[in-house]
């Protein structure tokens, strides 16, 4: 999403932009939900990828207890899309020719002025700059800024999106159109409606996006990293690979927690998978001619939903700084001053909303947020919500 977004902004400012993916086919997500907020409506516009038909328009938000009855209510119109939709709008800005599927980058050499970079498949590309948007696992970081390494959060999501019309009319009643909360203690439940298969907004065709985030500690995680095949993995199973057992203590411990809707989502979820949690931000995201940005540049916990508005406001940035400076070296340390503290205080945010789940509170702070966020109240008005660093001043 950040490499789409590069592209689209550096060629509308005149530049000559290759995107190199390692992926050998195009990409497709797994019916991934993503919140959207105003600064990604405005960088959707400003690339060109506009934001037809983006997702479903959302009105409120709703709190259940564990009967389903609804405990808590607010009025919060939000339009929810899903890293597919996403993907093919901003894929759409970028000249097939100019986009290069099987190129895995490997090492980048500096030389006053230009970048040589080589990818595992053996090509060389020379450029004036190199934008690392290889998310969090970054080889670009990995080689320009070693030490930016992400943290385990101490909690793991379990996730799926079940298909509107598989689920029960009394769940589609009662909970298909909003945004939905349910908080057991040190648990969340968040749900929503995204599109269906193809970007199909059609009722009927729809899918509810389903996340439980769930506290484990450093070898309850490398348990949990191991696939159905006995693998170790180091960071996260590939999803057609998590284990079986682990997927029906899961659905056995969900029967016991969980009021009938969202058993209903739970149990059409036909391969639940495992994303467990990490974030962490790089002290400086430009090194010589090497800039990166999105989650390869700082990446947070995802409680405000704002990775790829973070991606596009990345690359907006960095479009906006080598249009008003000619000099390239200047406009990459304006771009590393004005985004790096931005990529640092939303990661912090990140953590402090972490904190409903009462992980390692270390701090007096840490222990009035979490106090704070114990009221589900306070966590519609908190989670996913629009202008969210506003609320740290008011906090
Ligand atoms: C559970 C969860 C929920 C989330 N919810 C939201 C949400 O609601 N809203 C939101 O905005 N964000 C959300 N996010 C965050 C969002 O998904 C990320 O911030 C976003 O995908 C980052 O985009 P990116 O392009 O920087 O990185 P990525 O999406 O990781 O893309 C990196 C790309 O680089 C390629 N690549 C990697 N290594 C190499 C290499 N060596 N050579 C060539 N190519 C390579 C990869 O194949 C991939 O295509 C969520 C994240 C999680 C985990």
């Amino acid at each position: 999403m950040s490499g789409l977004f590069t592209a689209a902004f550096l060629r509308r400012i005149g530049w000559d932009v290759d995107v190199y993916e390692r992926s050998p086919v195009e990409l497709v997500g797994r019916g991934a939900g993503i919140t959207t907020h105003p600064e990604l409506i405005e960088a959707l516009e400003a690339s060109g990828a506009g934001t037809r038909d983006l997702g479903i328009k959302v009105e409120r938000r709703i709190t259940i207890d564990r009967q389903g009855r609804i405990i808590g209510e607010r009025r919060l119109p939000q339009i929810l899309t899903s890293w597919d939709r996403l993907q093919r709008l901003l894929r759409a800005t970028v000249d097939p020719a100019h986009y290069h599927l099987g190129h895995t980058f490997t090492r980048v050499e500096q030389d006053g002025g230009e970048v040589r970079v080589t990818f595992a498949e053996g090509a060389v590309e020379r450029a004036d700059l190199l934008v690392g948007g290889d998310g969090i696992r970054s080889s670009v970081r990995q080689q320009v800024e070693p030490t930016a390494q992400p943290l385990y959060a101490g909690y793991y999501i379990w996730r799926g999106a079940p298909n509107e019309a598989d689920l029960k009319p009394e769940t589609l009643a009662h909970i298909f159109d909003c945004f939905t909360f349910f908080l057991p203690e040190r648990q969340q439940v968040i749900g929503y409606p995204i599109s269906g298969f193809d970007n199909d907004l059609r009722p009927g065709r729809r899918r509810y996006n389903f996340i439980w985030y769930r506290v484990g500690d450093a070898q309850k995680l490398k348990e949990l990293l191991v696939d159905d095949h006995g693998r170790q993995h180091d960071f996260s199973v590939p999803p057609p690979l998590t284990r079986r057992d682990l997927v029906a203590r899961m659905r056995a411990e969900a029967e016991a927690l969980m009021p009938e809707c969202l058993l209903d989502c739970l149990r059409n979820i036909a391969q639940p998978f495992i994303t467990p949690i990490y974030d962490f931000t790089a002290k400086r995201i430009v090194h010589g001619r090497v800039a990166l940005v999105g989650d390869a540049a700082s990446t947070s916990r995802p409680h405000m939903g704002f990775g790829v508005s973070k991606a596009g406001g990345d690359a907006q940035a960095l479009a906006a700084a080598l249009r008003d400076y000619d000099d390239i070296d200047t406009a990459l340390a304006c771009y590393n001053a004005v985004r790096q503290p931005i990529g640092e205080r939303i990661m912090m945010h990140g953590r402090k909303l972490g904190t409903h789940l009462g992980v390692d509170l270390k701090t007096e702070e840490d222990r009035r947020m979490w106090k704070l966020l114990q009221s589900h109240e306070a966590m519609m008005d908190w989670i996913a919500v629009p202008n969210f660093l506003a609320q740290d001043a008011r906090a």
